[in-house]
């Protein structure tokens, strides 16, 4: 089977007993018995056919950036989106509302948010300040709906390009991705995202980079980004904050090995170095039960939690 992946996806691009903690900002986790860059999406196609005709689990990694991986790794085949999937592509569209702007980016699933956040306030356009300084890629931002600072990237997505589960090349508009908080239909189904046209307007260039500069300055500030983490461990639950919560139920800096509730922000669980992912999944365990108890609130975790864990 290995031979035949190399075949598809070419020598180079197929790595094995790879360990997760250099793809994931957690900085923890055991190996993939597989780790498969997938250039374009021919590639990516013929790659899942062989994949799911042999019954072999896979595995869609983003930047890793809000994904724990078990320390027993994962018994499978990650798949890792570069090449063409790292190209922002500006497609002209007809003006349908004075409100949008003429040009249009189609940003590839590999693409850094804050790249094209960039770049979007190169070509003079706002609405995608929010996602500067959220270190994921565009496919993983649509799967989670990533947001912040007010913005959610259900509200910039114009249509997604995805592959669905036999393969066919489908285009879903905005409204039809049940974009909730922090989740959206591939938490449900599937589908891998392909590439995303993103709907932004024109603004100022110099006012939109104040904007995504002040949004920075304020994660530094707040944020322990000085750490290894997948930044907020839990969702908001509705009517609290869970960072709050961890607080209020004296959780403050407390540790499991080498995982810690961050003293900077309750929010975040860090790793200080040398925390194991079971350290991680422990600690995640023990403040909800703390805050359950504490406040009778049960925390859900944003993190996406990949293999054995007990
Ligand atoms: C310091 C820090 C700060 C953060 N701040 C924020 C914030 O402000 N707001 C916020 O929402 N999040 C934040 N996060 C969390 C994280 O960056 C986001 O959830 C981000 O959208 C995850 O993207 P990713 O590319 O890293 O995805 P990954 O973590 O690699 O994957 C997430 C999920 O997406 C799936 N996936 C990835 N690519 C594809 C694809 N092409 N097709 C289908 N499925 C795919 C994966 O299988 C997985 O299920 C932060 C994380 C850190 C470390």
């Amino acid at each position: 089977m290995e031979h035949r992946i190399a075949e598809i996806v070419g020598k180079e691009n197929l790595l094995k007993d790879v360990p997760m903690s250099r793809y994931t900002t957690f900085r923890v986790g055991g190996n993939a018995s597989y780790l498969v860059s997938v250039e374009n999406e021919e590639i990516l196609i013929a790659l899942l056919k062989l994949l799911k005709e042999n019954n072999l689990p896979y595995y869609l990694l983003g930047n890793g950036s809000n994904l724990l991986v078990s320390d027993q790794g994962y018994d499978g085949v990650m798949i890792r989106f570069v090449g063409d999937f790292s190209k922002i592509e500006w497609a002209e569209q007809t003006r349908q509302s004075a409100a949008w702007s003429d040009s249009v980016p189609d940003a590839g699933a590999a693409v850094m948010l804050t790249h094209m956040a960039q770049a979007a306030a190169e070509h003079g356009l706002a609405g995608m300040e929010f996602a500067y300084g959220i270190p994921g890629t565009v496919g993983g931002a649509i799967v989670m709906n990533a947001g912040a600072y007010g913005g959610e990237m259900c509200q910039i997505v114009e249509s997604v390009r995805l592959l669905d589960e036999d393969l066919q090349i489908v285009t879903l508009k905005g409204d039809e991705m049940a974009f909730g908080y922090r989740t959206s239909i591939l938490k449900r189904k599937p589908y891998v995202v392909l590439s995303v046209r993103i709907k932004l307007h024109p603004g100022d260039k110099k006012e939109i980079m104040a904007k995504m500069n002040t949004n920075m300055t304020a994660r530094k500030e707040k944020q322990p980004l000085e750490y290894p983490s997948a930044g907020s461990t839990f969702k908001r639950p509705e009517g609290h904050f869970a960072g709050k919560l961890i607080q209020d139920a004296g959780l403050r800096g407390y540790r499991v090995g080498g995982a810690q509730v961050s003293e900077k922000h309750c929010g975040f669980v860090i790793n200080t170095g040398n925390a194991a992912a079971a350290d991680i999944y422990h600690l995640i365990r023990d403040v909800q039960s703390k805050v359950r108890e504490t406040s009778g609130v049960t925390l859900e975790p944003e993190v996406i939690m990949l293999g054995k864990f007990n």
